[in-house]
């Protein structure tokens, strides 16, 4: 089961749960070797907070002593983690060997009797490049293997994305995987492509099969754990990582950096402050014995890692995440050649970006105009054409709407109170609403001076300082309701809930029936039962099209009654 808890583009805080195990998304899997792990799952947990593993059955499988103990203890005393244990099925000895000692249906049955959280079936990994007919022939093998783990269904099992470089394949095969019940989808056969830093393909893969699978389910970069595109992948909708990089550098004397790699021998100085890093100097580790400077370097690296995916849930949280990305997109050439995708799908992840943030607009650089945001604004500025100025992104953009989100700049301009009012209620609920929906109005100000709370008769409306929007009060929304036809800003409740959203209790997804479709997470939105009878107002979470495919979590908090919870 997974739920959404905040999200930026594709992008998304989430919280995965399985066998009573907890799992906050974005994060990173580390592989452990299950025949000799120089850090341990336990070791991780305590220094790393590591929340969930990835290792492989059919090494465990193929091993008489770690078979019997598997059996015996189950994976996880195997491991010594109480967390969350995904385990792979031997795909990747089959591209690299040629051949497996081990059916689909014995490796399936194998993970689920070791007790395996999350299992696979054994999936063909098509290189990139591969002929057309060859990628299909092994994607007909990989649809097999997959519907016989489903019909033998008994804990979450992995649906792997395949396909090769063929985007239309990887489609084709989300689709299916899509229609069968899986609980994760790892794109797979993707490290060759990233060893290459062919960060274009790779994109694009990951937007074709995010097209396709339900945004419930988590979608895993399979073999991808570097940091340097761990936001970039965020950023286009993949929730978990697994990475054998950490160790893989270390032994090769890399450091790892969201910035790129490293070779320990050009370091003078450790460009991190992780605690290995803190104590160290590069010349003591270079000196020091292949068994430390290993152990070292894979600590640095999974620090590094760590670190990243905070900095990345951190960005989600506050809305900067695109700032992040055109950041570290810039850190390699074909990592900013990789940010076309933006451009080329902007209809797609326009539908899934929200419409206000925590934190202001930041122009980050020429990418910056590719965010489906300045096409969608530029578009809604086109009825606006009075009294404006030039907006460095935006183009001409009325002065009063100079404080509100995305237009922010540093020079406030002079704008009558009462026809700022107007002219933001205009922006956010549609032309000529302001009016109609204020009336004689009154303005209460802030302590700073600036417009707070909009009165007739009684409360109506709270500008929330953050981002020049409007908060509707209950009353705002009903007059809102009365101005509007359905089904225009409306959230359309089901029957057995309506008694708990009139009383003020939030709207959960599964209880929402139907939604207007041109709403966008993080806008007001009017809360109606099935008769358009109105039940209350409040901020719609995520985006429309994400909704009917979650059983859990918060589609719209409603708003209660007092001016205080409007922030
Ligand atoms: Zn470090």
């Amino acid at each position: 089961m997974f739920e959404i808890r905040a999200k930026d583009g594709l992008g998304r805080i989430g919280r995965l749960e399985i066998n009573g195990k907890r799992v906050d998304t974005p994060t990173l899997m580390p592989v452990i070797n299950p025949k000799k792990s120089d850090l341990g799952a336990s070791e991780m947990r305590r220094l790393f907070g590591t929340q969930m593993v990835i290792t492989n059955a059919y090494i465990i499988y193929n091993s008489p002593t770690l078979k019997r103990r598997a059996q015996e203890e189950g994976i996880h005393r195997l491991l010594n983690f109480d967390g969350m244990v995904e385990t792979d099925s031997g795909s990747y000895q089959l591209s690299t060997y040629g051949d497996l000692h081990v059916t689909n249906e014995e490796i399936l049955s194998f993970q689920q009797t070791i007790g395996s959280d999350v299992a696979t079936s054994i999936d063909i990994p098509t290189p990139p490049d591969a002929p057309r007919k060859k990628a299909e022939e092994d994607l007909t093998v990989t649809l097999t293997h997959a519907r016989e783990a489903i019909s033998s269904k008994r804990g979450a099992l992995n649906g792997t994305v395949q396909g090769s470089t063929h985007t239309h394949l990887r489609r084709r095969c989300a689709r299916a995987l899509a229609h069968m019940d899986f609980d994760i989808h790892p794109i797979g056969a993707v490290v060759p492509l990233l060893m290459q830093y062919r960060f274009y393909e790779m994109a694009k893969i990951v937007v074709a099969s995010k097209k396709e699978i339900p945004p419930s389910r988590p979608m895993h970069l399979f073999g991808a754990g570097h940091p340097l595109i761990l936001a970039f992948a965020v950023l286009l909708g993949c929730d978990l990582f697994d990475s054998a990089a950490y160790i893989l550098y270390a032994k090769d004397d890399r450091y790892l950096t969201p910035h790129g790699t490293r070779n320990l021998a050009d370091l003078l100085f450790f460009p991190c402050s992780c605690p290995v890093c803190n104590t160290s100097e590069p010349s003591q580790i270079l000196a020091a014995g292949e068994e430390e400077r290993t152990r070292f370097l894979s600590l640095h690296n999974l620090y590094a890692t760590f670190l990243e995916l905070k900095k990345i849930r951190q960005a989600i949280f506050e809305g900067t995440l695109w700032d992040l990305v055109e950041s570290r997109i810039h850190n390699h050439p074909n990592l900013l050649q990789a940010y076309r995708v933006i451009k080329n799908n902007h209809k797609f992840i326009e539908e899934y970006e929200p419409a206000t943030k925590r934190s202001g607009f930041s122009f980050c650089g020429q990418e910056t105009k590719w965010r489906p945001i300045v096409s969608r604004t530029k578009g809604n500025l086109a009825s606006f054409k009075t009294n404006t100025f030039a907006h460095p992104l935006f183009g001409n953009v009325p002065k009063e709407l100079s404080q509100t989100y995305p237009f922010h700049v540093e020079e406030e301009y002079k704008a009558d109170d009462k026809k700022m009012v107007m002219v933001i209620a205009d922006w956010q609920f549609g032309k000529g609403i302001g009016k109609k929906l204020f009336g004689d109005f009154r303005i209460e100000y802030g302590q700073t001076g600036k417009v707070r709370h909009i009165y007739n008769g009684e409360l109506l409306a709270t500008l929330r300082p953050k981002d020049g929007l409007f908060v509707l009060t209950r009353e705002g929304g009903r007059r809102l309701h009365d101005l509007t036809r359905k089904p225009s800003r409306r959230v359309f409740v089901a029957e057995e809930a309506v008694p708990f959203v009139r009383g003020g209790r939030d709207v959960f997804c599964k209880f929402v029936s139907h939604i207007d479709n041109a709403m966008r997470a993080a806008e007001e939105v009017l809360l109606v039962d099935e008769r358009d009878e109105y039940l209350g107002v409040g901020k719609l979470c995520l985006a429309p099209k994400e909704i009917p495919h979650f059983k859990k979590g918060v589609a719209v908090k409603t708003r209660g009654g007092s001016p205080e919870e409007y922030e």
